[in-house]
């Protein structure tokens, strides 16, 4: 998911819609905006893409909050229904509460039922609203305080936006999981899950936000302060493999160059001989550009992709899954024609992506293809909000290599090694130093209560 808001500013509900369009390739699945002027809090939600979820008709109303709160989702917990798009909206005895979750709390589970036996009624099945009771239960006088003690409760993954009625609040979990930056447009203050929002509305980047920070935003300007010790730092490598955009900076290094430090990378670590170097794209570009500069075999646009079709993952099931990568993707029969061909992909996860591509290029003309991923294989299941499915569906949990290369039929295939992959980031001891890698070596950094978050509320 995405998360943005934004407080003081006139244009509050427009900037967030903005911002949620740059967010947009974090989750397609329904999108949402609330907004407050102090006394009211006005909201939109809907399914589908930003354009579809928030009507021009939405925005009069909208605009008259001058703090903003906005959300892209797309569902690993709770399904996929309006009942769960964010931002989720309250009203209880302190007024108007809006929430924005990026992420995932491991042990919602518990909590939603822990709640729903002293008398809690949900009203959706998505673990943020586990926050919100767990807000409104806290008795303090300070809302900074009720949302420390309901942070000290949850476990998990999140960048945290909660809008009250004269104040912003951001949270970053205390390993700094999920990604999120504090940005400065005029006076006003802005929040966002990656910094290519800040480019599109005309914000200035400010930083990073650090793990277990609590910002509080309001017309004196913002404070900031803690709401969790200091954990071992476990930033998501993924979104710098694949689910981040390129023109982002996530603390402090800019995706694309990463990944194109990834290609290099593994070029070094796994090269083979070929007349050219294509990337699937978009998320691969950057990375066969590395690989291609590092190993001098030209790099060619050798797949185009229709960008009228959303993420494959974004859909629910494998069946439309795999359908969408046909309607998703064509070969250049000129470019791959008669050549020995790299393919490169930021991932394979379930392998079905990588399989239908090796046939298509097959199927062009290629008479070699060599499948370099600039990644290490995927063998665990993320339950910290990024959808690498259940661990039985990964390709990677109960196959070797060589049978995966051999599933996807590709004549040579090779991954991206978890200690040079961390070369990019400078880290050269073969550790993760601040990284959350669980997904390709279980070590994951908070407990996991892992019979249970699969199936989470669905
Ligand atoms: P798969 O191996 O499951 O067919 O898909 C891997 C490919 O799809 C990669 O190209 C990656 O860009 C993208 N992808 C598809 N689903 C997911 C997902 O759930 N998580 C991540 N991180 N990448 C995915
Ligand atoms: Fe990211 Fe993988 Fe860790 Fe999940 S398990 S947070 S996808 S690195
Ligand atoms: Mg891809």
């Amino acid at each position: 998911c995405g998360v943005f808001a934004i407080f003081g500013h006139e244009n509050a509900a427009q900037l967030t819609y903005f911002a949620l369009v740059a967010l947009q390739h974090r989750g397609q699945e329904s999108a949402g905006i609330a907004t407050v002027d102090g006394l009211k809090l006005y909201h939109q939600k809907g399914m589908g893409l930003v354009s579809e979820a928030i009507p021009n008709e939405a925005m009069p109303r909208l605009s008259k909050g001058h703090a903003a709160v906005g959300h892209v989702r797309y569902s690993t917990t709770g399904v996929s229904q309006l009942i769960n798009a964010q931002p989720l909206v309250f009203n209880f005895q302190r007024g108007n509460m809006a929430l924005a979750h990026n992420g995932n709390l491991v042990n919602a589970h518990q909590l939603h039922s822990f709640l729903e036996h002293r008398g809690a009624i949900f009203q959706s099945t998505s673990d943020t609203e586990v926050v919100a009771h767990l807000i409104a239960r806290s008795g303090h006088t300070d809302m900074a305080d009720n949302i420390r003690e309901a942070l000290s409760i949850v476990k998990g993954a999140y960048a945290f936006c909660i809008l009250t009625d004269d104040k912003l609040y951001a949270m970053r979990d205390a390993n700094g999981l999920r990604p999120m930056v504090l940005g400065k447009i005029g006076d006003a203050y802005c929040v966002s899950s990656e910094s290519c929002a800040f480019d599109t509305i005309g914000a200035e980047f400010v930083r990073d936000i650090e793990p277990g920070e609590m910002l509080i935003i309001s017309k004196d300007g913002v404070e900031s302060t803690r709401f969790a010790g200091s954990a071992k730092r476990a930033l998501c490598t993924f979104e710098y493999i694949y689910f981040a955009r390129p023109d982002s900076d996530i603390d402090g290094f800019n995706v694309h160059a990463v990944r194109k430090d990834f290609g290099k990378l593994l070029y070094r670590e796994h090269p083979v001989e070929a007349d050219v170097v294509i990337g699937v794209p978009d998320s691969s570009i950057s990375s066969a550009i590395g690989y291609a500069e590092e190993s001098g075999i030209p790099y060619e646009i050798g797949l185009i992709k229709n960008r009228y079709v959303g993420r494959t993952f974004i859909q629910p099931s494998q069946e439309l899954r795999a359908r969408g990568v046909k309607l998703k993707l064509n070969a250049v029969r000129k470019i791959v024609e008669g050549k020995r061909v790299v393919m490169i992909d930021d991932s394979i996860v379930r392998g079905t992506t990588s399989g239908r591509i090796v046939t298509m290029l097959r199927e062009a003309g290629a008479v070699e293809v060599h499948v370099r991923i600039a990644s290490p294989p995927v063998t665990h299941s993320c339950f910290y909000g990024i959808d690498t499915s259940a661990r039985h569906e990964l390709i990677a949990s109960n196959k070797s290599v060589e049978q995966i290369r051999e599933y996807i039929g590709a004549d040579t295939l090779a991954f991206l090694t978890e200690a040079t992959m961390m070369q990019a980031f400078g880290i050269m001891d073969g550790k993760e130093h601040g990284h959350c890698n669980a997904c390709f070596n279980g070590k994951y950094p908070t407990e996991v209560y892992e019979d249970l978050t699969k199936s989470i509320m669905d």
